[in-house]
């Protein structure tokens, strides 16, 4: 890599951004251009479905650089541009304009998009939540909106379900599983998030299946297999798809993801993948993994950047994942990779004060956690988990940061949405 030589960051979200910042901090002179499909500025995305929703933040609130700051690190941020094509071998891009952008390096980031709902639907009134439009979109809609169906129970669809649940007369969440959550955390914990909602009066249809959304221009209902959910407005969250479709014929390695090794290398010399869409082997678990959190794309982010510009010492990519979802006034966050057969160890359980913290313990080794509410114990236990601590001494450590928070009040709910201030740092690799 050379200070002449020019950088092409396909999509301009948090990991493309985290990606170009960090060559620059690592004092990368070259040309860098990130190409976005999207027409807005870079935004944290976390922040749409919790403050953006829940309040009247103006968007600009959730930018997460403006125009100015993106153009003093000198990165040309081309909006509105998608690319259609990349040519490995001719080291260029192609864009939907039909321009070619050569590249002596390049980086995909193209993040995913979210599943649709393969079922009959009216032609309005039925929302996913991706980016800002979406989030704009949606929250100009609560005000009409008496029922809401949330379609899907993971993180989005739950956080959507905690900012409407009193706004509006009712908010059912329907899930095909018949626990949301209990396939990532087990039943116990699972059941302990859905309890948080149903005090808050959100009813929950689980193990339904949705078959068709009734109305024509906007929802009347929701059509399970036997019974329907009286709706005016829906919300679906189901998942999201990588967004690879750009790549076809571009001889790149994709596989429910960009296919990655261990330095966020593709198949093709010269291209990295960092965030959503990269799919990477991580030798800590020894498991290929695709991860659409956020922390995930800043480390990435870090890792990749490094890496373009050090070739002969490229670092391995090998976290311990982590992830946070604010509901009410409650923080859940999950670190490692916890499993429903894992062994629970409940370290604090204070229903009162809605914070509870456990502990998943597999062939005597802890390999997750959970926390509600107590921040420092999630972080306490990534670091213990990180550091490859015995199950005494990571126990130990979740315990004394329990103690610790409950001595200098640290153990309060998180005093703001969004951007998660308690999210470990400095474990990059
Ligand atoms: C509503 C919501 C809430 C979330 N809350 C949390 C949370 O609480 N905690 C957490 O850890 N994570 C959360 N996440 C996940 C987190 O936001 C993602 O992990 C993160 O945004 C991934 O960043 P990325 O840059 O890899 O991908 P993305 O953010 O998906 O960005 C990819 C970008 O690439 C662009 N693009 C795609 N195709 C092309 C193309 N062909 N040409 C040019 N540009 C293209 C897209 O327009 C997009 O801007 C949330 C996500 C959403 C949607």
């Amino acid at each position: 890599m050379s200070e002449q030589d020019t950088i092409v960051i396909v999509g301009g979200s948090v990991a493309g951004l985290r990606t170009a910042e960090a060559l620059r901090r690592h004092s990368f002179g070259g040309a860098i251009t990130i190409v976005e499909a999207g027409r807005e500025l870079p935004h944290d995305r976390p922040a749409l479905s919790k403050q953006l929703l829940a309040t009247d933040a103006p968007p600009e609130s959730v930018l997460l650089r403006t125009a100015a700051q993106i153009a003093a690190r000198d990165i040309d941020l081309r909006r509105g541009t998608a690319a259609t094509g990349l040519d490995p071998a001719g080291r260029t891009v192609q864009l939907a304009g039909g321009e070619r952008l050569a590249f002596d390096q390049a980086v995909i980031a193209t993040g995913v998009a979210p599943r649709r709902l393969p079922v009959p639907a009216p032609t309005g009134g039925v929302h996913y939540l991706r980016d800002l439009p979406d989030a704009l979109a949606l929250r100009a809609a609560i005000g009409d909106a008496r029922q809401v169906a949330v379609i899907g129970g993971g993180f989005i669809g739950l956080e959507v379900a905690s900012v409407l649940a009193g706004r509006v007369e009712g908010v059912t969440v329907i899930e095909a599983m018949p626990s949301p959550l209990a396939h990532l955390l087990g039943e116990t914990v699972a059941r302990r998030v859905v309890d948080l909602h149903r005090a808050q009066g959100v009813q929950f249809a689980l193990g339904r299946t949705v078959t068709r959304i009734l109305g024509t221009d906007r929802p009347s209902g929701v059509v399970l297999d036997g019974s329907i959910i009286p709706a005016d407005l829906v919300v679906v969250g189901v998942g999201a798809v990588p967004n690879t479709g750009w790549l076809a014929g571009s001889g790149l390695a994709v596989d429910g993801g960009v296919v990655c090794d261990e330095h966020l290398r593709t198949s093709a010399a010269g291209v990295h993948a960092v965030g959503d869409v990269a799919r990477w082997p991580n030798a800590r678990y020894g498991q290929t993994m695709r991860i659409e959190h956020w922390t995930n794309a800043i480390e990435q982010a870090g890792v990749v950047g490094w890496n373009l510009l050090n070739p002969r010492a490229p670092r391995a990519y090998t976290p311990v994942p982590y992830v946070w979802s604010d509901q009410y006034d409650t923080r859940l966050q999950i670190i490692g990779r916890p499993g429903p057969a894992d062994t629970l160890m409940i370290l604090e359980d204070d229903p009162g004060a809605r914070r509870f913290v456990a502990a998943y313990l597999r062939a005597d080794a802890v390999v997750g956690g959970f926390a509600m509410n107590a921040p420092s114990q999630a972080l306490a236990l990534r670091r213990a988990i990180t550091a490859g601590l015995s199950p005494t001494e990571a126990l130990a450590a979740a315990g004394s940061a329990l103690e610790a928070a409950a001595f200098s009040g640290l153990a309060s709910p998180p005093s703001r949405p969004g951007a998660d201030p308690t999210a470990p740092t400095g474990l990059t690799p």
